[in-house]
């Protein structure tokens, strides 16, 4: 029987939509000018084209296509984000306030930050991961100057109260950035109703390719200005210089096209599936713990700890499954994810967890699949584990009237 090779990690990436890359193809080799030509053809018609994706890209959030800067993705965005605005505003104040399961990308940035002399309060999460509006209002300071919150988390895909988080920073005229990687093209993001002031995204977490995202500046109430990272021509608004991807952002703009066309429909057929997914292993086996919240959360997000098995063997033992285990930015190290364990996750719990990602592509026979998959590699890896064996024995005991 030929071996299936399923794809469930899409948290870490999408693959490029066949639509997405015919809309790339003619942008490599016929129309292959510089947008920032402007004596000729060539360079009109690619800046014909990246404005005509701007627009998309800022309609599919809201925005208004000046607001768009264009940029190799979320991790850049982020760190323009949180860098630029710090450089811009320090001399009115030197502290953020952000939280312990963000990316890397901004946690980083803010570690940066603090070792230049900058004050970063990290917000606690709850145990389904989100943070507390009432938290975020009392951590404000005279001199916090950024608000830094993703709109859904990576690995257990739970929603933060982005809009009453956006009312508060407005109420005290503080900037308040998203990184939204994981929630532009899978549920609506509207940076209007959500209050939000900049917003990071990438293309490759929405069927279009990789090393092309964009932040969005607010460009009126308030009117937010930063300070570059990169040096070396007036690129986008002076915030960005350096030849623009066209290629990358054609495709951008058509994953953002496609992506406001299917997202209910999409989600409604995720959420579908990750529920047929989360039912199928929960009936067949015990001790599964789902991390994250139960409805405020992601529609093709699943993250279950599998109790007694150890996630990277997990992984191991159904290798024509791609799924993650811990975060995939960090399972290189052993450390359990710090997602997990800022909401209080166990060390141990970690360690047995599993993240799905769904996508467009996935089909219910995949699922289907995948959980008669994982149902015979837990039970095949808990036979083999002391640690079940012990805790068998000791259910049998108490039953037995406690012998021990
Ligand atoms: C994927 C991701 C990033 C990084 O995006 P790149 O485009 O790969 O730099 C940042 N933040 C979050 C929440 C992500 O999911």
């Amino acid at each position: 029987m030929k071996r299936a090779r399923i794809y469930m990690d899409h948290h870490a990436t999408t693959p490029v939509d066949p639509r997405v890359l015919d809309a790339m193809l003619p942008f490599f080799t016929e129309e292959f000018g510089n947008a920032a030509s402007r004596s000729h053809s060539f360079g009109w018609r690619a800046e014909e084209a990246v404005e005509k994706s701007r627009e998309t890209i800022a309609g599919l959030i809201h925005a208004g296509p000046k607001e768009i800067v264009f940029t190799s993705g979320a991790t850049e965005s982020d760190n323009l984000a949180i860098f630029g605005t710090a450089e811009f505003l320090w001399e009115r104040g030197k502290h953020l306030v952000t939280c312990g399961t963000e990316h890397l990308a901004v946690l980083d940035c803010c570690r940066r930050l603090a070792n230049r002399g900058f004050e970063i309060t990290y917000l606690p999460v709850d145990a389904t991961g989100r943070v507390s509006p009432d938290d975020v209002r009392a951590a404000l300071r005279p001199d916090t100057i950024l608000i830094s919150l993703m709109v859904a988390n990576n690995e257990v895909g739970s929603l933060h109260p982005i809009s009453e988080i956006g009312k508060i920073a407005k109420e005290h005229k503080v900037l308040f950035h998203c990184d939204a990687s994981q929630a532009v093209g899978r549920i609506p993001v509207d940076v209007e109703a959500m209050g939000v002031d900049l917003l990071s995204f990438t293309a490759h977490k929405l069927y279009g390719p990789k090393g092309i995202g964009a932040l969005y500046v607010r460009k009126k109430n308030p009117r937010v200005r930063l300070a570059p990272l990169l040096h070396g021509g007036g690129h986008e608004g002076g915030l960005r210089p350096g030849t623009l991807n066209v290629p990358g952002i054609v495709g951008f703009g058509k994953a953002c096209e496609i992506a406001g066309d299917v997202l209910l429909e999409e989600s409604s057929r995720l959420r579908e599936l990750r529920d047929r997914l989360h039912r199928g292993i929960v009936s067949e086996l015990e001790e599964v713990h789902l991390n994250g919240h139960p409805e405020l959360r992601l529609p093709n997000n699943l993250n279950l700890s599998f109790s007694y098995v150890e996630g990277e063997s997990l992984m191991l033992a159904m290798d024509d499954v791609a799924v993650s285990s811990g975060s995939a930015c960090t399972s290189a190290t052993q450390e359990p994810s710090h997602v997990l364990k800022a909401m209080g996750v166990s060390d141990e719990l970690a360690h047995t967890s599993l993240r799905f990602g769904l996508g467009r592509f996935n089909t219910r026979e995949e699922v289907d699949y995948v959980v008669g998959r994982v149902v015979e590699s837990v039970k095949k890896l808990r036979e083999i584990s002391p640690l079940y064996e012990l805790a068998l024995d000791e259910r049998r005991g108490s039953r037995a009237g406690g012998l021990r």
